[in-house]
This record gives structure tokens, C-alpha cells and sequence, in this order.
């Protein structure tokens, strides 16, 4: 069982199955739905995620047909996708407040990728825990 919020935290959910691999998609639409570099996404069956609270303030915008981005409208937290007659939810990973162990499978969409982003560069420049020294 994993929990996870919106970040106001009106939105209250677990998830209780099994979920995909991780994949990190670089999009635009994806870009510019989390105002990111890309989204980092996982496959989580219809029956597994549970809204405990906070549904009302779900909404969602309809990005291509039959695609819809659920958000809090609060806040504007992505928490997931779901395609009409997918048997499953495009699970947005950030607002997850537990850590599953989960590997990454892949990234997608780099042929549309942020020119400010390089994928090789990135696990090269410096890393610190916490602020830049
Ligand atoms: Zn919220």
C-alpha cells in the first residue's frame, strides 16, 4: 500500500497493486502539463488507486481525444491520465509521498525533447543533497 497527495493536500489517495516500470516522458504536451523537462510516469491498474479524499477537487483537461489529465484543481498537482477503454491509469510519479521500488524502464518522446535538457550531460554535471554549494 502507497499513499500520495496533491500538494495543498486536499487530494488524498493509495495505491494497492501493482505498478509499471517507470517511464519518463519528454513530450511537449507532457512538458508543458507539469511545466518540466518531461514527466516521470507509471502504469497503475483501474482497481488499484483509491481517492480517499479530495475528489471534488479533481478536474481534468482533455489534451487529445479521448485523453484526459486529471489535476487538483486546487493546486494544479498532476495525479493522472487515463485513456478512454485503457485498462489502467498513466500515474504521475511526483505527487507519491511513499518510495516504491520500482525500476526505470525507459525514456520516451526525445526526439521532442526541451533543447536545454541533455540526457547525457545531466548525470555528469554536478549533484548535491540539497542547494548548490
Ligand atoms: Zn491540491
Amino acid at each position: 500500500m502507497l499513499k500520495g497527495s496533491c500538494l495543498c493536500g486536499g487530494i488524498q489517495y493509495e495505491i494497492d497493486g501493482e505498478m509499471g516500470d517507470v517511464v519518463h516522458c519528454h513530450c511537449p504536451t507532457c512538458r508543458k502539463t507539469h511545466a518540466t523537462a518531461f514527466s516521470s510516469v507509471s502504469s497503475v491498474p483501474l482497481d488499484a488507486l483509491h481517492i480517499k479524499a479530495g475528489e471534488e477537487l479533481l478536474k481534468y483537461f482533455e489534451s487529445s481525444p479521448g485523453k484526459k489529465r486529471y489535476f487538483c484543481g486546487n493546486c494544479g498537482s498532476h495525479i493522472y491520465a487515463k485513456r478512454k477503454d485503457q485498462n489502467h491509469y498513466v500515474f504521475r510519479m511526483g505527487t507519491l509521498d511513499d518510495s516504491p521500488n520500482l525500476k526505470q524502464a525507459h525514456h520516451i518522446w526525445l526526439s521532442e525533447k526541451a533543447a536545454w535538457y541533455d540526457i547525457d550531460e545531466a548525470c555528469q554535471i554536478p549533484r548535491f543533497a540539497s542547494w548548490a554549494e
